[in-house]
């Protein structure tokens, strides 16, 4: 099928939610995309921090292979063993408490939600500026972006928005908060890094309060910013937090982990995912967690991410370039729509825009300083593109 009939499918029998690229991926591996003409792309989004470890890496692909040929589903009414060794190792792996399984961030966020309203009856849920948690509607609720929520009012009550800043949030946090919901770097407004002042009065705050504090790591987890978790880069820990996106290898699984002291608040009948943690998921993120939390790769990301930051603000028209590892965003005083339209179709270079000038950069954990360098390269070409209108 060629690509306009397949915008042709789209228009008939698809809702409008998404703008998509004219392009048709047909094949992935690695840090590499190809399309329905064979043309190769890098790929400096992976679907959004999702394939982390590149496309298709192979020991996720033989996970899911062996696992989907030997049992795909039966519910949580019963034990699956990659389910169980899966919850262990997010646990093991962070707070020590235990986990809720889901399939995906919006879903790890409404998890979170229902946990510290049980945890607290009728307590608020605060939340700063500028944060995204999801588009279902306790998500939603948590997400104060005008554009966002405005045409799905009205939004479930009990979601306090404040300034991302340490003295608004320590002023919203009393007696009446269940919970702070907070990303450590906020991912689809643009990788805003918050900062230590204000993941510290968040901690005070929720402390003197018995509020719980929740970090969203559906974006900045999983091994982007060069630590499994991103709070291990700060001095704060949360008492949960949530994880989607890269968690599966590049399959649908969401997860709430707690630290021990909310571990058991749900009791029988609380929450539930006919889904979620299925064997297939769960296998592949059990292959997924085990590579990602292997202290080369990160240290590598740690390295690439510096060397990828360097290269940015090298280039023309980036004024500033902010983030965490491999996790990236670069101020532009030209468009970033127009320049990531120029990049995919001119240069073969997937990267996405997250504001007016504001483009975003998510490359694999797994690159190779050759590709990074392959990248930049396509990007400053495509940068450099604008001056020839
Ligand atoms: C993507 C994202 C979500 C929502 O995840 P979905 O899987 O799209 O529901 C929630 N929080 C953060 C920080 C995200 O980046």
């Amino acid at each position: 099928m060629s690509l306009a009939e397949l915008q042709e499918l789209e228009r008939g029998s698809v809702m409008g939610s998404y703008v998509r690229s004219p392009v048709e991926f047909v094949r992935g591996a690695g840090t590499r995309l190809w399309d329905a003409d064979g043309e190769e792309y890098l790929d400096f989004l992976c679907g959004i921090s999702v394939t982390n470890l590149g496309h298709c890496h192979p020991r996720v692909v033989a996970a899911i292979h062996e696992q989907a040929g030997r049992l795909m589903h039966t519910s949580n009414l019963f034990y699956t063993e990659p389910a169980m060794r899966l919850a262990q190792r997010l646990a093991e792996s962070s707070l020590h408490g235990k986990v809720f399984f889901c399939n995906s961030g919006a879903e790890a966020s409404e998890a979170a939600i229902k946990l510290a309203r049980k945890a607290h009856p009728g307590g608020e849920i605060v939340v700063v500026y500028g944060a995204f948690h999801g588009r279902t509607y306790g998500a939603l609720s948590a997400t104060p972006q005008e554009s966002k929520q405005a045409p799905f009012a009205p939004l479930v009550p009990g979601f306090r928005a404040v300034a991302a800043t340490p003295e608004a949030l320590t002023g919203a946090v009393d007696e009446h908060t269940a919970a702070v919901l907070l990303e450590p770097i906020q991912g689809e407004t643009g990788v805003n890094v918050l900062s230590e002042e204000l993941l510290q009065a968040a901690r005070s705050a929720c402390d003197e309060h018995g509020a719980a504090l929740v970090f969203d790591e559906v974006q900045c987890g999983m091994g982007r910013t060069g630590t499994l978790w991103a709070y291990e880069q700060t001095g704060v820990v949360p008492d949960a937090l949530t994880t989607a996106k890269a968690l599966g290898g590049g399959l649908p699984i969401g997860a709430l982990v707690t630290g021990e002291r909310l571990a058991d608040v749900f009791s029988p009948g609380d929450h539930g995912s006919t889904f979620g943690g299925g064997p297939v998921v769960a296998a592949a993120a059990l292959a997924a967690l085990e590579l990602t939390g292997e202290p080369e790769l990160l240290e590598h990301v740690s390295e690439l991410g510096n060397r990828l930051a360097a290269g940015l603000e090298r280039l023309p028209h980036v004024l500033s370039v902010r983030g965490r590892g491999l996790m990236l965003a670069c101020e532009l005083d030209i468009s970033a729509p127009d320049l990531v339209r120029r990049a995919l179709l001119g240069e073969r270079l997937i990267v996405n825009a997250t504001g007016p000038t504001t483009v975003r950069l998510l490359p694999p954990l797994t690159i190779s300083s050759g590709e990074l360098d392959e990248g930049l390269e396509r990007l400053g070409a495509a940068l450099a593109g604008q001056d020839e209108g």
